[in-house]
């Protein structure tokens, strides 16, 4: 079985071929990062221009490089949802086109869905594991019990965390430091934290009084940005001016942010050892998503796997970011158990927002768990 992966649901235009046995034959990537980092942001008519720009080529690249032909495919994954419609649009109306050209079953594929299943690609996981997938348009807690099957535990009430550090780093003008010119907002915000004092601004970790799953950060955002305004005053410089604790601002921001998220991810551990939903046996939790290649969210997870006996994966930052890849091998899984492979001349439509599996985060904050302190 061999199967092409399409992703343009955000900001990156990529495609991969893939086998079953998840080898990757051939890849290729478009990121559209710098020209989001000039503008300060993703602007969804620039993104889709370059979309399409860089589909066809992208597409050809994989194909070439993996010396597999259009007919010799198995069928075609497409990302369908969730994601920036203009961005989505382009990505299905290519691959719809592709699969009535060559005549090839299409595969709609979730984007959180891909993220969640990529680790078994890299190693054998077998299901029901707990993931977290934290991104720039992301945050959510689930239980992958099948290919196509997950409950949704928790999931951001306003903004993803990816999204506050870059609009963190945004405001405190990170692009204009040295060592940051080409980092995304997380990236700079973690290396400049190496060299910060965490404790200078004392930050409330969000949502300390409601004992669910979910996320928040828009709260924390408006701390910082309220220390960053109160600092700015201090030394007597305007928006826009590097500040001299921003190692401090940035290792207490990147703080609260794993606090918040070994917190909710630790409740849900609970709360999945309460309902049964994770075998006695080395139960595993997945991490992944942009954010999760940062090593000091990551150290916070392993504090509270340690301490609850689970196993932590976080597949290489490679695979934690968008990709044609995951689409790719989130095709074979759904090929391998006939789930969701529809015909060449389907019309299919893509979702914005799309939910992933079943949400029951209301049940997990009726059981409102307190974490050990
Ligand atoms: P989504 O996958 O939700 O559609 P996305 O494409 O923005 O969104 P990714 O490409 O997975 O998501 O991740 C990008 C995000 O990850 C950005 O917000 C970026 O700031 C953040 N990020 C990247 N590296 C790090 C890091 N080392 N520490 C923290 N955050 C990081
Ligand atoms: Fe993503």
């Amino acid at each position: 079985r061999l199967v092409l992966g399409i992703e343009t649901s955000c900001d990156d235009t990529g495609a991969a071929v893939l086998d079953e046995t998840g080898a990757i034959l051939g890849e290729s990537l478009n990121s559209q990062k710098e020209v989001h980092l000039r503008t300060g942001g993703i602007i969804p008519t620039v993104a889709q221009q370059l979309h399409r720009e860089n589909i066809e080529r992208v597409v050809q690249e994989a194909l070439e490089r993996s010396s597999v032909a259009p007919g010799q495919l198995s069928a075609v994954a497409t990302t369908v949802k969730p994601g920036l419609a203009l961005s989505l649009g382009i990505g299905l109306e290519f691959s719809l086109r592709f699969v009535r050209q060559h005549n090839k079953p299409f595969i709609p594929i979730h984007h959180m869905e891909a993220h969640a299943l990529t680790v078994r690609m890299l190693q054998p996981v077998a299901f029901p594991f707990l993931v977290l997938l934290v991104s720039g348009g992301h945050s959510l807690l689930a239980v992958a019990r099948g290919v196509d099957d997950f409950l949704l535990l928790g999931h951001t009430l306003d903004e993803a965390p990816g999204d506050t550090l870059d609009k963190v780093a945004r405001r405190l003008s990170l692009i204009k430091h040295p060592q940051c010119s080409t980092l995304s907002g997380g990236q700079a915000i973690e290396l400049l934290a190496k060299d910060g004092d965490r404790t200078r601004f004392p930050f409330t970790t969000p949502m300390g009084q409601t004992y669910d799953c979910c996320f928040s950060f828009a709260g924390l955002r408006n701390q910082v940005t309220m220390t960053i305004m109160k600092q700015e005053a201090e030394e007597g410089v305007k928006q826009g001016t590097l500040l001299t604790c921003v190692n401090d601002i940035a290792a207490a921001t990147q703080h609260t942010v794993a606090s918040h998220l070994a917190k909710r991810t630790h409740r849900a551990i609970l709360f999945c050892k309460a309902k049964g939903l994770l075998p006695s046996s080395s139960p595993t939790l997945v991490v992944s998503g942009g954010v999760a290649s940062n090593q000091y969210i990551r150290k916070a997870l392993m504090i509270i796997t340690e301490m609850t006996g689970l196993h932590l994966l976080c597949p290489p930052a490679k695979f934690c970011t968008d990709n044609g890849v995951m689409i790719a091998w989130n095709g074979l899984e759904r090929l391998r158990e006939g789930k969701g492979i529809l015909p060449p001349n389907v019309d299919v439509c893509y979702e914005p927002k799309a939910p992933l599996g079943v949400d029951i985060s209301a049940e997990v904050k009726a059981a409102a768990i307190r974490l050990p302190s």
